[in-house]
């Protein structure tokens, strides 16, 4: 037997020996499409077997300024050359500047940190429920939304109001109350002195791409401001610029008192924030919470250099307008029979079907190039990095329509 064996690329570029140590090493806790990337730059993959993808996904919504956009490299291999972790029990530079970055483009007062969007949720319920046990009443329920998702770790999952994820793993967390997705009314009745918080995503994700609406975050800052309850905006998909504002929450004129980030934030290393405003902001003292990893040098150093590219490279805007020119491509030529709503901002969007083929259509334009995703069997996620131009769109539509017709239609 020789160790030197080649390994033929099958499929779109994925070896037998990669296929067979995933099935025979790894829990199977995702299904996998036949590929494996091996490298990227901008908004473009490659697979083993040297062929070119066109990334409409990115890492889900995490590579948001493309991939190994160099001065994330720069900054990565310079802290990483030079300090990678110390922990939360000395200073450091990289994690104070990324809170008042976080601060100041979002409105909030102090920043936690940690290490991924479930976490930075678990967080955000933690001072919830501090913050509630502290003020009159022994407030300690959490409302939120059906359809919703927060996270897998118990906290989050509990707040997540989907019961294929929560089923298996019952009992939850006690103490979490579902509400409607957009039904104000159901939110009014639902909610009393005994609640603590309100938790919602802008634009619900991963169960296909809803906005919330406005009357309905309105009707959640209201009930929140009238007891004293914490209103949390989860913005680990919808912010750090996804949505063509930095936060999708600034579309409105809503102001939550907690928020949290994490996937786009530290631009494809983990990396996730609780950031709170006012007394939210004082309610964990030392002891109360903390994370090993959390604040890790060399992410904190990329998030940071997210920041500046998107800064500088003008991503906002460009997520707003080529996200306009999205949806109105959505509208024409064989799209218009396919896609028959499309819904979501800047360049976070859901593509309703016309058939259910949304997963076969992921796979058919795996095969022509195009990476997408299904949220569904009738839904199409689009969360391109947002350095893409009109021409990607173009060329992502037509890829997808000559997917579609394979799939007859
Ligand atoms: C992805 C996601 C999470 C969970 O983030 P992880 O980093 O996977 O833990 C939480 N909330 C929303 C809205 C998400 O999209």
């Amino acid at each position: 037997m020789s160790l030197t064996k080649t390994v033929e690329p099958i499929g779109n570029g994925l070896s037998d020996a990669v296929l067979n140590a995933d099935r025979q090493y790894v829990m199977r806790t995702y299904g996998r499409l036949p590929v494996e990337f091996v490298r990227g730059s901008g908004a473009r993959l490659y697979d083993a077997s040297g062929r070119e993808y066109l990334d409409f996904l990115a890492g889900i919504s995490v590579n948001s300024v493309g991939h190994c956009h160099p001065r994330i490299v720069e900054a990565v291999t310079r802290q990483v050359a030079t300090l990678m972790h110390t922990s939360n029990l000395y200073y450091s530079r990289p994690c104070t500047e990324l809170a008042r970055k976080l601060c100041a483009t979002s409105g909030m007062e102090k920043a936690f940190f940690c290490n991924s969007g479930t976490e930075a949720n678990e967080a955000a319920i933690k001072i919830a429920r501090k913050h509630g046990k502290l003020s009159s009443g022994q407030k300690t329920r959490i409302l939120t939304a059906t359809g919703s998702f927060h996270g897998r770790t118990y906290g989050a999952l509990s707040a997540t109001a989907q019961s294929k994820y929560q089923d298996p793993f019952a009992p939850i967390v006690p103490g979490f109350s579902y509400v409607a997705h957009n039904d104000v009314y159901a939110l009014q009745a639902e909610f009393g002195d005994d609640v603590c918080g309100i938790m919602l995503e802008p634009i619900l994700g991963e169960s296909g791409v809803f906005p919330t609406s406005k009357e309905f975050m309105r009707a959640a800052r209201d009930l929140c401001s009238q007891t004293g309850a914490l209103l949390i905006f989860d913005e680990v998909q919808t912010g750090m610029a996804r949505t063509g504002k930095w936060w999708a929450f600034q579309h409105g004129d809503v102001v939550p008192d907690v928020m949290t980030s994490a996937k786009a934030l530290g631009g494809g290393l983990p990396i996730g924030a609780c950031l709170a405003r006012g007394a939210a902001a004082e309610t964990l003292v030392p002891g109360d919470h903390g994370s090993t990893f959390a604040g890790n040098l060399v992410a904190a150093s990329s998030a940071i250099a997210v920041q500046d590219v998107i800064e500088s490279e003008h991503l906002l805007e460009n997520a707003t307008r080529v996200g306009a020119y999205l949806m109105r491509r959505a509208t024409v030529g064989d799209s218009a029979a396919l896609i028959t709503e499309v819904r979501g901002k800047g360049l976070m969007l859901g593509l309703q079907l016309a058939r259910p083929i949304a997963r076969e259509l992921v796979t058919a334009s795996l095969a022509r190039g195009l990476v997408i995703n299904a949220v569904g069997d009738s839904i199409i996620r689009l969360l391109p990095p947002l350095v893409i131009h009109e021409d990607d769109v173009d060329e992502a539509f037509d890829k997808m329509e000559n997917a579609a017709r394979e799939l007859g239609g």
